[in-house]
């Protein structure tokens, strides 16, 4: 494999102390008799990875789950610990998921001093009767506690993720909670509007009645109220769900938006790398025993340009037209005229980049399925990957 160019890291950590009604992350609870061994799977992983890649440059790190926070302390310290040996030291930005129930003193004061430089915290809501809707395992309590000791003992970068368009929630209990969390002072919030997957209890609940959806009209309202007072409050919106204040765009996260290489360890991680001037896909199984046994594929060039249009087109600032077309024998314009001509009124193009507006936006899912069915069947095979904007 070729490695000449940063490859980011996301860990998988697969345990959650009580499972959340609407989540299909691949996450088991009561799993501690899993810990020690998929632990040092992971850790295998790693290694095996970077033996194999020994010029590899780490340029982020994530750790995501699952809740790696729920971890007993003195296993996560000892996983940190291997963690360090392994990778670099010059890491740009490293990540570690916390639920707001783990935060304390000593657990901060280890992630500091094992070189974790930002911390993304699923508050989801500080409204008590939308976090039971939500089967969240914490309280309105629980999480203004997380914040206090946040407040007084982390120096570095803190995300909030949020979710909006629960069933019962109201635009003004959004506003409450983001007006709270914004005291913190946070480099950067997620909200996500809620999606019912199939197969999860919530959505059990929906299909049997006892919960409803929130109207598109309300969920629209929503989404907009608390993007105008994010906006007014000095925090760009830079992806569909993403908001930061100037510098704090999650560079883990843009990883993927870009494709740019990242290699996924645990169950259920995902990996993009290159191989042979190609994308190499590995996904790791949703099962405990047997992950360490990926999938390979060489990834088709319709299906990666997909990719690189699903994933642009969540960006505000769109897709970077040069980059796709020096990875794909295709020119954007000529070859999507029929989609750029009918969302032309949606549509900017700005310093190299095309992008969606505001009311664009909230049509994404039909502006990708018009843009997908415009993909030339007879797209040929010779794309090259990775190169960079
Ligand atoms: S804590 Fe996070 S990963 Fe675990 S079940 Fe809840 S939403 Fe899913």
């Amino acid at each position: 494999m070729n490695t000449a160019y940063p490859v980011s890291i996301y860990i998988h950590i697969p345990f959650c102390t009580k499972k959340c009604g609407y989540c299909d992350f691949y996450s088991i609870s009561g799993g501690s008799s899993y810990y020690s061994s998929v632990l040092e799977r992971i850790i295998l992983q790693l290694k095996t990875f970077i033996a194999k890649n020994p010029v590899i440059d780490v340029y982020t790190v994530y750790i995501g789950g699952g809740t790696p926070s729920s971890l007993p302390l003195n296993l996560l310290e000892s996983f940190l610990s291997a963690l360090e040996d392994i990778l670099p030291s010059n890491v740009e930005e490293f990540t570690m998921e916390v639920n707001p129930e783990d935060i304390h003193k000593p657990f901060l004061e280890m992630l500091f001093s094992h070189h974790i430089n930002r911390i993304s915290m699923g508050v989801q809501s500080l409204n008590e009767s939308v976090l039971k809707v939500l089967e969240r395992n914490t309280s309105r309590y629980k999480t203004l506690k997380a914040l206090d000791c946040l407040a007084s003992n982390w120096q570095e970068n803190i995300s909030f993720d949020l979710i909006t368009s629960v069933p019962g929630q109201e635009t003004a209990d959004t506003l409450r909670d983001l007006q709270t969390l914004l005291k913190f002072s946070p480099g950067h919030i997620s909200l996500y509007t809620l999606t019912f997957e199939n197969g999860t209890p919530l959505t059990k609940k929906l299909e049997e009645g006892t919960i409803h959806k929130v109207s598109e009209e309300h969920e629209a309202a929503m989404f907009d109220g608390c993007t105008d007072y994010l906006e007014e409050n000095g925090y760009y919106r830079y992806e569909i769900s993403n908001f930061s204040t100037p510098g704090e765009q999650s560079l883990h996260n843009k990883v993927y938006w870009d494709l740019n290489p990242y290699f996924g360890a645990g169950p259920s991680a995902v990996s993009t790398i290159p191989f042979q001037n190609k994308a190499l896909r590995i996904e790791n199984p949703r099962d405990m025993k047997s992950f360490l046994h990926g999938n390979f594929e060489l990834i088709n060039s319709q299906s990666f340009l997909l990719e690189h249009l699903l994933m642009g087109f969540r960006l505000i600032k769109g897709i970077h037209v040069g980059r796709i077309e020096s990875i794909f024998p295709i020119d954007i314009f000529s070859t999507f005229t029929r989609t750029i001509d009918n969302w032309s009124r949606n549509l900017k193009f700005n310093e190299g980049y095309l992008s969606l507006d505001r009311s664009g936006l909230m049509l994404l899912n039909k502006f990708l399925s018009d843009i997908a069915d415009e993909i030339p069947e007879d797209l040929p095979e010779n794309y090259s990957w990775p190169l960079r904007s």
